[in-house]
């Protein structure tokens, strides 16, 4: 049985399911005398404050363990228990009902949770906060724990309906092969905790834990987003094949007819830089800097950027290194506070230039000087015309000049703009006549051709890579970016799926950036084709009113002439 979810972190992984289903939670109900009142209330209060300082243990270790970036997980949690209604409403029921410190918590727990319920989608996964300060409390007032422990040994498929937060934080992730979860959406903080750890992961598949049965063998998919509960012979052998092969070899892939084809590597964290390396992939084709801004939206010094620039391009060395600028506003990484009513369209990237420059100055300050030594490139994201291009050049120029005045030594290294937003595919050619490269960011482009929500579970069937016009617009680019004589690549999720990366390569992209686990993959779907049987799927595709990832593999393999090649 094939169960369908979200594609949150790419990686295919053949392996032994574990399944986690929680134990029901159980609140006891006491009546007290009144003359117990305050040692009730004295009792919540100490469970309140020792949960407050576990909270910031985790937070601590998380921020060591993933990064600064992720340390506002628990926020909303220690807001909660600071928050002088929740532990106030509490205390008063003890007195107003004379009830036991736990079930009077329960029902403030429970009058939140339909709040939350009647709210946005955002909101509404805060209830997974209030359910696990309820269980950390409820554990502290005595009750018994119903930790999650992971089998020792071989890597496991963890199956789970949810991850509490403080779950997710606390188990060993040395033993999980990948992640599948029935709830959860992008945005989720599973989803968020398995991309920082590279493990492949599917969430929202909804009947994960009722179908997999612990022990059997599972296939998960995390870069298509599904789960094979009784994968075929032909996919057993093929992982078991590819799991004994060590490291890749390095240099672009070309299809049976020799066409080559570079792929580069996407990377959201200093620490993937070694799974770049492993991959084979020619450098890094995208870096998503605001990993390094911590969670109240400050970058690390100039001079601290330098170095992290520094040490990843000289990693990667001698192929380049792409750095994003930061493609978000300070205010949404917090959760609690977005910029605007919807940060998807709202003051993010390069338009925070409208309230000064102060925020990319230091970053890009250090990246022309790490492009002095070493093969950096700039990517600007967001870019949605050739205004904000004329804006952005001349921020750079400007900060050129401060730079050269600060006596310091540095080089212009090529400056990219990504294009993400339809305005911009329209605009590829005036683009690419200003810029030194363009890449096509997938995820973005499709959510604003088709407006849907890429981070909305409850849209995302409609988030479709091979909708025509999407494939339009990706083959407009092309002819746009040749015209230009511009140097073309694409850095979103799209390139990182078989058929995603057969169809860019047919449409006439030559450089593909993914994540790294991805590239196996892609190498041997490359690999399989000759560039003329894919370009006549191609314009098939192209033909076709009502095309799909599926009517195109189908026309791919009715075009196959040849053997696959050895990746
Ligand atoms: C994209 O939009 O395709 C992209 C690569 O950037 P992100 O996923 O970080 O928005
Ligand atoms: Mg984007």
């Amino acid at each position: 049985m094939r169960l369908s979810g979200f594609a949150i972190a790419p990686g295919q992984v053949l392996g032994k399911a574990f399944v986690f289903r929680r134990a029901e939670r159980r609140v006891p109900f006491r009546h007290i005398e009144k003359a117990d009142v305050p040692r009730e209330r004295e009792r919540l209060r100490a469970a309140f404050r020792a949960a407050q300082a576990e909270l910031s243990d985790l937070t601590a270790r998380l921020s060591h363990e993933a990064g600064e970036a992720h340390a506002y997980l628990f926020d909303a949690q220690v807001l909660m228990l600071q928050d002088p209604l929740f532990a106030g409403r509490s205390l008063s029921l003890i007195d107003e009902r004379l009830i036991g410190a736990e079930w009077a918590l329960s029902i403030v727990c429970d009058e939140l949770r339909s709040l939350f319920a009647r709210a946005s989608a955002v909101i509404a996964e805060r209830s997974h906060d209030l359910d696990d300060v309820l269980d950390r409390v409820l554990t502290l007032l005595g009750g018994t724990k119903g930790d999650l422990v992971l089998p020792k040994g071989e890597k496991v498929v963890l199956v789970c309906q949810d991850l509490k937060p403080s779950e997710a934080a606390e188990i060993d992730w040395s033993l999980v092969g990948a992640l599948v979860a029935d709830h959860g959406s992008p945005t989720h903080h599973m989803a968020i905790l398995a991309r920082s750890r590279s493990i492949p992961c599917v969430l929202g598949v909804r009947t994960g834990t009722a179908e997999v049965l612990s022990e059997s063998l599972v296939f998960v998919d995390g870069t298509a987003g599904y789960v094979d509960t009784a994968p075929s012979p032909e996919t057993r052998v093929d992982k078991i094949t590819e799991h004994r092969r060590a490291g890749l070899p390095e240099g672009p892939i070309r299809t049976t007819d020799g066409v080559e084809i570079l792929l580069r590597a996407n990377i959201e964290f200093p620490s993937d830089i070694e799974t770049v390396r492993e991959s084979g992939a020619m450098g890094v084709g995208l870096f998503r800097s605001e990993y390094l801004l911590s969670r109240q939206g400050r970058a690390p010094s100039e001079d601290a950027q330098l170095e992290i620039y520094r040490r990843l391009a000289l990693a990667v060395a001698p192929h380049p290194l792409t750095v994003r600028t930061f493609d978000l506003g300070p205010e949404d990484l917090s959760p609690a506070s977005p910029s605007s009513p919807n940060p998807a369209l709202g003051l993010r990237a390069f338009r925070l230039l409208s309230r000064g420059g102060d925020y990319f100055r230091p970053q890009i300050r250090a990246l022309l000087r790490a492009a002095d030594e070493t093969a950096i490139r700039i990517l600007f994201p967001f870019v949605g015309g050739v205004r904000e291009a004329d804006e952005i050049l001349a921020l750079v120029l400007e900060i050129e000049g401060e730079v050269r005045s600060a006596g310091r030594a540095f080089r212009r290294p090529p400056l990219g703009a990504m294009i993400e937003i339809p305005s911009a595919a329209l605009v590829a050619g005036p683009l690419g006549r200003k810029f030194d490269y363009l890449c096509v960011g997938t995820n973005d482009l499709i959510q604003y051709t088709l407006a849907v929500d890429r981070a909305d579970p409850r849209v995302g069937h409609l988030y479709a890579p091979f909708h025509p016009a999407v494939v339009r617009l990706l083959g407009e680019i092309v002819s746009a970016a040749r015209d230009a004589n511009v140097p073309l690549s694409v850095c979103g999720e799209m390139a990182a799926s078989r058929e995603g990366a057969l169809l860019l390569a047919g449409l006439g992209y030559r450089e593909l950036s993914m994540a790294p686990t991805s590239i196996r993959q892609v190498r041997h779907a490359l690999a399989s084709f000759s560039l003329a049987e894919v370009e006549e799927a191609v314009a098939m595709a192209l033909g076709s009113d009502a095309l799909s990832a599926e009517s195109f593999a189908a026309a791919l393999r009715a075009r196959r002439r040849e053997t696959p090649a050895p990746v």
